[in-house]
């Protein structure tokens, strides 16, 4: 009898209550899914399940009258966001495979910085990395030494990034290992000796990615969502207990969030 006075009184808050598990059902198919493949590690999706069943629990019985609709519509979202986070892992898995080839193709030119195949080659690819100056003076270099005639495919690429290459985009860098200022297309530090053009490609992909951002915003958002009100509604029985689970939820906020944008939450 109490459902159906639920439902004759907040009929939203009862379809919430119903349709919130089969987002969550698959949620931990997702979450367990990703653990098997590598694709999150396995502290991030623990607590990937264990908010998605947390949620669960506070949409069918919430803290405060109408939070679950709340959490419902949090949940859809997140549903939605799931596919953009997917492709964000992808593209970062192509741009480890992008920042090995960078790394093997430096070592060669170590030995053999006239390579002018492993030069081009390397322009290319920090050119898609969006190193546009320094892709461009590598290329520079590359293309002086290969006949228009034998290389026509090569100077008809370079003929296209000249007219889209800004001129204020070819500036120096300086280098990460003694930061003397190196001129674009710069591929070895001549002072220290660090694959400077290996720095900048890894500074512009490694460090906090998109989906780690994504999924420790949603972290923290959830956790605020559930447990804070869930943290107050303990306060009726015991101010301490209240108090105390508000800053362990908010420790695991931000041990969470840290620990994604260490870069720990995805497969190297
Ligand atoms: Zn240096």
């Amino acid at each position: 009898m109490k459902l159906l006075h639920s439902l004759a009184t907040d009929p939203m808050a009862v379809l919430a209550g119903c349709f919130i598990w089969v987002l969550v059902v698959a949620w931990v198919l997702s979450a367990i899914g990703w653990i098997v493949t590598g694709e999150i590690d396995a502290l991030t999706g623990i607590v990937v399940l264990g908010l998605a069943i947390g949620l669960g629990m506070v949409t069918i019985a919430p803290p405060v009258p109408g939070l679950g609709v709340w959490i419902f519509l949090g949940a859809v979202v997140t549903t939605l966001m799931f596919p953009f986070v997917r492709k964000a892992m992808t593209r970062r898995a192509m741009m480890e495979i992008d920042l090995e080839q960078i790394q093997r193709l430096c070592e060669g030119l170590k030995t053999n910085p006239g390579n002018t195949g492993a030069l081009w080659r390397l322009a290319q690819l920090t050119y898609h990395m969006g190193l546009q100056g320094q892709a461009f003076k590598i290329a520079e270099t590359a293309v002086d030494q290969m006949p228009r005639k034998l290389f026509p495919a090569e100077h008809r690429e370079f003929d296209q990034w000249k007219a889209a290459v800004r001129p204020s985009v070819i500036r120096p860098a300086h280098c990460i290992g003694c930061s003397i200022p190196l001129t674009a297309g710069t591929v070895w530090c001549p002072s220290c000796g660090r694959a400077h053009i290996l720095d900048l490609a890894r500074g512009r992909w490694f460090g906090p990615n998109t989906a780690n951002k994504l999924i420790g915003v949603w972290a923290l958002a959830l956790i605020a969502l559930v447990g804070l009100p869930l943290a107050g509604s303990l306060a009726s029985v015991s101010v301490p207990l209240a108090v105390g689970s508000t800053v362990g939820l908010i420790a695991v906020g931000v041990v969470m969030f840290v620990h994604l944008l260490s870069g720990h939450g995805g497969t190297r």
